[in-house]
């Protein structure tokens, strides 16, 4: 938004950048009304065991399809809920959505779900409620629900986030650094949060399997978690070679496209009655 100059409220956008406004302000406005008739979907993107190719979890992922445009990737528009504060109904949807679906999965084995949780979710004041609530009714087990934050929850220095995440915590849920490795964060502070689970980004597995010169951040972040006694997650595995390299890296758990895409829940219940991928 233009700022006031001194006593006058006029300002000029750049003919670019108000085009760019409009069209953010149409897809907020578009969004609104998908989360009121409930437009989004929710697909499932399996978590394998790497040793023995058993889908032992599985990421929420929310998409959209837009009645005109087609599908729209959640890059773009969850920045856009961010910023508008949809993500706030948009995200608890999902997370009812996801636990509802994972509540059906917890037989023979439980299954883990994770759900994405917005910086601005976990600033939301009734996000610990609506964490309990959604697990009261649905029956889903705390531990069998993972939340995923972003790296920069740990970094900047709002005691909110702390005490939000403790609260979280406190309900018998686990919690993950997406993405760990690409914001800044310091690593005294993961020490600090009850975090349990350090997922590696798909920047640091795409060249794994090309040596050690490629594979030394995915490595730094396996031995971090060691030193720390965190689980690791590898995300963005999208071949043979990486997930074998990952394996005898120790990491016990990735997924990726070499396994499978998210899917909508249907496809995912027929996944996991179809048993385990091939070990990596
Ligand atoms: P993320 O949480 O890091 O999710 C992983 C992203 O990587 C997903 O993209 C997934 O489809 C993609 N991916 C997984 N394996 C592979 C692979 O092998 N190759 C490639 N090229 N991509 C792979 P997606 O679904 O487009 O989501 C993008 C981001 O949008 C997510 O990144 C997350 O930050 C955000 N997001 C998605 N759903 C939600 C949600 O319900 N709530 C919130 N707050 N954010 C969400
Ligand atoms: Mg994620
Ligand atoms: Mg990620
Ligand atoms: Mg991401």
């Amino acid at each position: 938004m233009a700022k006031r100059r001194g006593r006058n409220r006029y300002a000029y956008f750049a003919p670019s950048m108000h085009a760019g406004l409009v069209e953010k302000l149409d897809l907020a406005e578009d969004l609104r009304g998908a989360i009121e008739r409930h437009e989004l979907q929710v697909y499932y993107q399996p978590l394998v065991d790497l040793a023995g190719g058993a889908i032992v979890g599985a990421e929420a992922l929310v998409r959209w399809t837009h009645p005109e445009k087609g599908p729209i990737p959640p890059d773009r528009f969850i920045p856009v809920a961010e910023e508008t504060g949809l993500i706030l109904p948009l995200g608890y949807a999902v997370l009812n959505t996801a636990c509802r679906a994972a509540a059906a999965w917890q037989h023979p084995v439980p299954l883990r779900i994770s759900v994405n949780l917005s910086p601005r979710q976990v600033q939301d004041p009734a996000v610990g409620l609506y964490v309990r609530q959604t697990l009261l009714h649905s029956g889903l087990p705390p531990e069998s629900l993972t939340l995923e934050i972003t790296e920069s929850l740990l970094s900047e220095d709002h005691e909110v986030a702390a005490s939000r995440l403790a609260e979280l915590k406190a309900l018998g849920v686990r919690l993950a650094v997406d993405d760990f490795g690409t914001g800044y964060s310091s690593l005294s502070r993961l020490q600090s949060f009850p975090i349990d689970i350090l997922k590696i980004p798909k920047p640091f597995v795409d060249g794994v399997a090309f040596g050690p010169g490629q594979s030394a951040l995915a490595r730094a972040i396996l031995d971090l978690a060691d030193a720390l006694g965190l689980q690791v997650v590898a995300e963005g595995i999208e071949d043979a070679a990486q997930a074998a390299e990952l394996r005898r890296l120790g990491c016990p758990i990735g997924q990726g496209f070499h396994f499978s895409r998210a899917v909508p829940a249907g496809e995912f219940g027929a996944l996991l009655s179809r048993g385990a991928f091939a070990p990596a």
